[in-house]
């Protein structure tokens, strides 16, 4: 073994053969071996002994719009990405819109990456949009890195960045899938949208009959029917209906090459539990009724649904206004999806493992990202240190992300996050930051 400068010890090390006592050599940032527990410690290595916490690899979220630059008033890469160390993540993958400009040039992702490089307290990388206007830009976009394209089939919200109709979907995702990409999409069906009763006000009812269960069914059907057709590889971004995992579980054991997240408000949080104009809880497509995220852990239980990221999409405190047609949608919580996320898996049977499979390894697969999502040799020393069992409340001003909104505020939480390493250095430590080691993530073939 190379020289060892750093063994991480834990009686509790989740590692992709299970969770063991271990001792976790660390070599220029990278795992150089998991060692038995007491293995002897290397002369010149520091060690550091974690004892009953739990060892993680540090989470990726594939699903963060950082907003930076363009309405840093939002979010910022500082900001973004400490709330992500503080919250055990390492690596964030930054979402093409809402940023101004979009990440849908060449141009533009230098210009991204120029703002975030100096600013990022974790490892950063970039998803390329696709737009009606830039096909002609996917292929350049993926030569400099970007980690596949989304696209939205209904209004994204912001006008820089339309969405597409059947035939432009069509012909980005036969493009896409030329160079070997991947399509990321928002999938909510417009039609259904628009025919949904539009009613304003702060009743959350309301609201949730505005953005219907079929407007996501008949996207995802319709997504699945061009990528059977294109054998394109496509990825459903943030699923809240539970009626479309049928039709998911059915396009994989026929070989479509579908992926598919869901997020942590989807899956702890429920309709009935909204307030009256509690707007913090809006997001599009919406938090539905408890029986429908009974369904989605039981997506996740069986495959269906790959990974949980958090679709952190922050805005300012003025536009969550009380109404909930008019007010920005959005849910912060970058900080607090593994806590949240392990909160509600302990309490319906699951393991820190299974939070593992699905916050770290699942997404690192999904990026393509080879050298994170696990603890073991060869990858980059990128950890979480949890106290599974200790609980804490959520104080907003605790937060670190620009606007301390958020729909958590209040609740009680199992997992408090100790410390995060990334490549071997402590950045978060007891909420407390280091200075920014970050790197930039490009997609390599
Ligand atoms: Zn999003």
């Amino acid at each position: 073994m190379p020289d060892v400068d750093l063994v991480l010890r834990s009686t509790r090390v989740v590692t992709p053969e299970g969770t063991r006592a271990a001792s976790v050599a660390v070599t220029d940032g990278k795992i150089a071996a998991v060692l038995p527990y007491d293995a002897e410690v290397p002369a010149g290595a520091r060690l550091e002994d974690f004892a009953d916490d739990v060892l993680l690899p540090g989470l990726v979220d594939t699903h963060v719009h950082v907003n930076d630059p363009g309405r840093t008033a939002w979010e910022g890469f500082w900001t973004a990405t400490r709330a992500a160390a503080a919250g055990g993540i390492t690596t964030l993958l930054d979402m093409p819109l809402n940023s101004l400009p979009p990440t849908t040039t060449v141009d533009n992702l230098r210009t991204k990456q120029d703002v975030a490089r100096p600013k990022a307290h974790v490892d950063v990388g970039f998803w390329g949009g696709a737009i009606p206007s830039n096909v002609k830009d996917l292929r350049p976009l993926y030569d400099a890195g970007v980690f596949g394209f989304k696209c939205f089939l209904s209004p994204s919200g912001v006008e820089e960045f339309p969405e597409l109709d059947q035939e432009q979907l069509a012909r980005s995702m036969a493009e896409i899938t030329g160079f070997g990409g991947q399509l990321i999409v928002h999938a909510e069906d417009p039609h259904h949208l628009e025919t949904a009763p539009q009613k304003s006000g702060p009743a959350y009812a309301d609201f949730l009959a505005s953005r219907p269960r079929d407007a996501e069914n008949t996207a995802i059907e319709g997504l699945i029917a061009h990528a059977r057709r294109l054998g394109a590889r496509v990825h459903v971004l943030h699923l809240s209906s539970s009626d479309a995992l049928p039709l998911i579980a059915a396009a994989k054991r026929e070989g479509v090459r579908i992926t598919v997240e869901s997020c942590p408000h989807f899956l702890t949080l429920t309709a009935e539990e909204v307030p009256d104009g509690a707007t913090e809880f809006k997001c599009c497509p919406p938090i539905r009724e408890a029986e429908n995220q009974d369904a989605l852990w039981q997506g996740l239980a069986d495959g269906t649904i790959d990974c949980v990221v958090s679709d952190h999409s922050p805005c300012t405190t003025d536009l969550k206004t009380p109404d909930f047609a008019s007010a920005w949608g959005g849910i912060s919580s970058l900080q607090l999806g593994l806590p949240a996320i392990w909160t509600e898996a302990r309490r319906r049977g699951h393991s820190l493992e299974d939070v593992v499979r699905w916050m770290s390894a699942a997404p690192a697969e999904l990026a393509g990202l080879a050298q994170k999502g696990a603890i073991e040799a060869g990858r980059d020393a990128d950890f979480a240190v949890l106290a599974p069992d200790e609980t804490f409340t959520v104080d907003p001003a605790e937060l670190h992300h620009r606007n301390q909104v958020t729909a958590y505020a209040g609740k009680t939480l199992h997992g408090v996050v100790r410390s995060t390493w990334l490549r071997g250095v402590r950045i978060a430590d007891n909420g407390t930051l280091a200075e920014p080691t970050g790197r930039l993530l490009e997609r390599k073939n």
